[in-house]
Formats: C-alpha cells, structure tokens, sequence
C-alpha cells in the first residue's frame, strides 16, 4: 500500500503547473492537478495569447494606411470589439482544452477545485473539503495584478483581467504603468481607436530596458497619438456626473476618461494558501521562498513560476518545470537557468532584447564596443510612414563577447528569440561578422555592423 495518495500533487493549473503534472504523470508517478479557474492559467486565459491576439487586432488600421502606398485601395473599415472578444474566447476556450486533453492522456487526476495545503504532505480541497497526502507537492498558483489598494477610488479602474472582456470598447482610457502591461495595452487600446494616456512615475517607460530603446518607442507611441506623462501619479480615481472617471494627477490635472486601467505589476498569489500551516516559507512581497532546485524549506514542497516571483516569464515557469522533473524524477540534478533570457515587449514598434542594456554593461566591464545602426525599414519606404527600427549590439571589448543585443522595430520579438541563442552560446562579436546577411530583411543590419558607432570606457562615452 502506498503511503500517499498520490506521489506528486500540483496546485495550480497554469504553466508552469501543468508541465509538471503532464511529465510526472507520463513518467507513471501517481499525479493529481488542481484548478479553481481554467486551465492555462494567466498565459493562455487572460495573459500572453489573448494579449497577442489583440495586438494583432490592434495592428490593422496601419495595415489598412500602408495598402495604398503598394496600389491597394482599401474601403471603408469599422472593427467591432465584440467580434474581437468573441473570437478570442473561442480560442483559448481551444487551447483551454487541449491543455485538459494533455493532462488526462498523461493520466492526470483533473480536480476543478481550489486547494489549500493543510500540513507538509496535507492538501484540502474546498470544493468537497476531502484532504488528500501527496509524497511532493508543486505550488505553482501564479499571481495577480497589484491592488494598488490605497488609491482612492481604486475600485472604479481595471486590470489586465478585466480588460480583455469588457462589454464594450471604452472611448478613452487611462493606463497607469511604465512596464510590460502598460505599454503593451498602451498601443492594444490605441491600435483599436481609443484616445489613450500612459501615465507612469518614472523618467521614462519600461525601466529594465536599453535607454535607446526606450527613448525610441516612447517616440514612437507619442507620433502615433498616445499621450505619455512621465514622473506622475494618479492621485485618486472619482465617478464623474456621465459616470466616467475623472482621474486627479499630481502633475497634469484633472483627466477625464471612460476607463482606468491598473499595470503596476504582479503579485504571487499566496494569501489563504495554507502556507503557514504547512510551514512554508515567504519573502516580504509574499513570494514563496525557494533554492536553485524549486526547493521550499520544507522537503517534498516545491514552488515554480510566478509565486516564486524569479522572473515572471511562461518560458520560465515551464523551464523550472522541466528541471523540477528532471531533479526529481529523472535523477539529473538541474537547476533553471535563469541568465540572458530573451524577452519581447509587443508595443507598436516591438522591442526585442537579450543580455545587458548598456547602461548595465557599462558598469560591469571597463570598455565596451557599441554597434547601433538606426534605419527606415523597406516597407516604410512605400507606404511612406514615418517609422524607424533601431538595433543595437553591445560588446565587452576585452573578449569581444556580444553581451547584449536589443532591436526596436517589426518582427524584434521573432529576431530577440534567436539572438538569445547566440548570445547563449557565448558568440564574439567576429562570430556576428562572419555570418552572411540574409537579404533583403532588417535584420541583416545585426551582422552588417562591422564598425563600432561609439565606446564606452570607464562608464564614459568615447
Ligand atoms: P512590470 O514590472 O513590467 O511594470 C510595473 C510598472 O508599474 C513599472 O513601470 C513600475 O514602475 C510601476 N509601478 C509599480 N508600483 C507602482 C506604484 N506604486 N505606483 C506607480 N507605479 C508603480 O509589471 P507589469 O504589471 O507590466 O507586468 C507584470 C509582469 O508580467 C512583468 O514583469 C513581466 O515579467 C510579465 N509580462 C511579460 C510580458 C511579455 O513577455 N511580453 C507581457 C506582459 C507581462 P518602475 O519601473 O518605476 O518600478
């Protein structure tokens, strides 16, 4: 007779969640999965694929402006939000289910029910209030957007949750946030017809990311017609007359709009998860504590993707996953690799980036080679908008390591994933030179490079 119930239960029917479950069970461990919500978790239900389905559908106007400098004629459009909505929720409604077939042909117990854990081995689940014994328990219950709790008026603004079903397509709107959902969203509502504002506290948006690029899309956006108010905050949020929300900032007045939406970060989604009970333990933003291996402190919980608050990435959660499975099942001790992740923002232009931004480089190594190269794409050429794509590579001149490489423009996502590869692969920057250009594309410019726009020695420009 066993001792438990099952060997591995997992929390948590998201990314990172999933894979766990789907590859412990096909390696015949006993495997039971709970979900309160959908499965697919934040990236499939209300994160990375409706989002990116939007920002295709946001795309369209531009695509219909640029048609008549290549001899189309395009007739009257008019984009209908509930179309959109609709169209997105048959898809991941799709995805939803393939995500459920994959678990129950891996033999996965699915259990539609939040659980909480009880004791180390100990899981309650509330829908029938049964407590079942797991020999490993995987906490993998993502998180959610900041409350931003102490606004006033809090309650009248809304989320990325929120924000994919709205019953209807607010007229303007107000996105409070400098990072990846603000700007994101920024260029989604804008795309799609809405008067949009960005108002975010920093100097300038997007403050993990290379300052050329920054300054670049921040351009960008502005040209297009998104309003952008740096160094402010929202100070309260009231219900107007007309039953908009007028928006009281610290440096631009009073704004009035249809809707207010929230993106100052996520938070794990720990409270009421039994955590004390069992003994594990959290950091002061409540992020589960964990070791190279996913390890909490107490033996046989471990804690991957977004709860841990790593790097809050679906690649990531799935890599840590993998390596969990690898660690604990497969007997090759792995540990994530959580070092030059490739990551896209998908604005309007899109950035792409790997590695360290210059600023960051500059303090690290003591000279640096920067190859920059800012050019109209060809396809702007004919339809005659006003667009420029940057590129960047960041070398450290004592090895010639390319040590970040950073592109602003179309397709930077789709170039970011392979440079991640070269950049992994510890390439020089006589690797880049020596690569033939695919041509014509953008992206013949990152191996076409071959003399450096400036350096930098001793954090100074030279
Ligand atoms: P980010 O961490 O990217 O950005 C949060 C923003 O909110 C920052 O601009 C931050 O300012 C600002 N902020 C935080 N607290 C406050 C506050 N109290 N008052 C005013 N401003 C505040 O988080 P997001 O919510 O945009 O996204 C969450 C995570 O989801 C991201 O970190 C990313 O990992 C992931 N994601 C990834 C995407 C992708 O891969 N394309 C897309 C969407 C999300 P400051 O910069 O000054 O700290």
């Amino acid at each position: 007779m066993p001792q438990f119930d099952y060997d591995l239960f997992v929390i948590g029917g998201g990314s990172g969640g999933v894979r766990s479950a789907r590859l412990a069970s096909s390696l015949g461990k006993r495997v039971a999965i709970a979900e309160e919500f959908r499965y697919g978790g934040t990236c499939v239900i209300r994160g990375c694929v409706p989002k990116k389905l939007y920002v295709y559908a946001s795309q369209f106007h531009e695509h219909f402006e640029d048609a008549a400098g290549f001899g189309w004629h395009v007739g009257e459009t008019r984009f209908d939000w509930r179309s959109l909505v609709e169209a997105k929720e048959k898809e991941i409604t799709r995805l939803e289910g393939l995500y459920r077939k994959g678990l129950e042909n891996a033999g996965v117990e699915l259990l539609s029910t939040r659980a909480v854990l009880v004791g180390p081995n100990s899981i309650r689940l509330t829908a029938t209030d049964k407590v079942v014994t797991a020999e490993r328990i995987v906490i993998a219950v993502g998180g959610h957007p900041t409350p931003h709790s102490d606004l006033p008026g809090r309650d009248l603004c809304i989320t990325s949750n929120e924000a994919f079903d709205l019953p209807e397509l607010p007229k303007s709107i107000l996105i409070a946030g400098g990072g990846y959902i603000a700007v994101e969203f920024a260029n989604i509502f804008h795309g799609l017809g809405v008067e949009t504002t960005l108002i975010y506290r920093g100097k300038e948006i997007l403050s993990r990311f290379d300052n050329d690029l920054r300054r670049g899309l921040h351009a960008a956006m502005e040209a297009k017609g998104i309003r952008i108010l740096c160094e402010d905050l929202m100070q309260s949020v009231k219900q107007a007359e007309d039953g908009r929300r007028e928006v009281s900032t610290r440096s631009h007045g009073t704004i009035l709009v249809d809707q207010v939406m929230l993106a100052l970060g996520r938070v794990p989604n720990t409270t009421g998860l039994g955590l004390e009970a069992a003994g594990v333990a959290i950091d002061e933003k409540g992020a589960i504590i964990v070791d190279e291996y996913s390890r909490t402190n107490v033996p046989g919980i471990f804690a991957l993707g977004d709860v841990t608050d790593r790097v809050q990435l679906t690649p990531v959660a799935i890599h840590e996953a993998m390596c969990f499975i690898e660690t604990e099942y497969k007997g090759r001790t792995v540990s994530p690799d959580h070092d030059l992740i490739a990551t896209a923002v998908f604005s309007q232009p899109e950035i792409g980036t790997v590695g360290m931004t210059e600023e960051a480089a500059a303090k690290r190594f003591e000279e640096l080679e920067v190859y920059r190269a800012e050019f109209r794409p060809m396809k702007a050429t004919l339809s005659g908008r006003a667009e420029r794509m940057i590129m960047k590579l960041v070398v450290n001149a004592a090895d010639r390591k390319v040590v970040g490489a950073h592109v602003l423009g179309h397709d930077a996502g789709e170039m970011a994933q392979l440079l991640g590869i070269s950049l992994k692969a510890g390439s020089t920057k006589d690797d880049f030179d020596r690569t033939m250009a695919v041509h014509p594309t953008a992206a013949e410019e990152l191996v076409t490079m071959y003399q450096p726009s400036y350096r930098i020695k001793n954090g100074e420009r030279i």
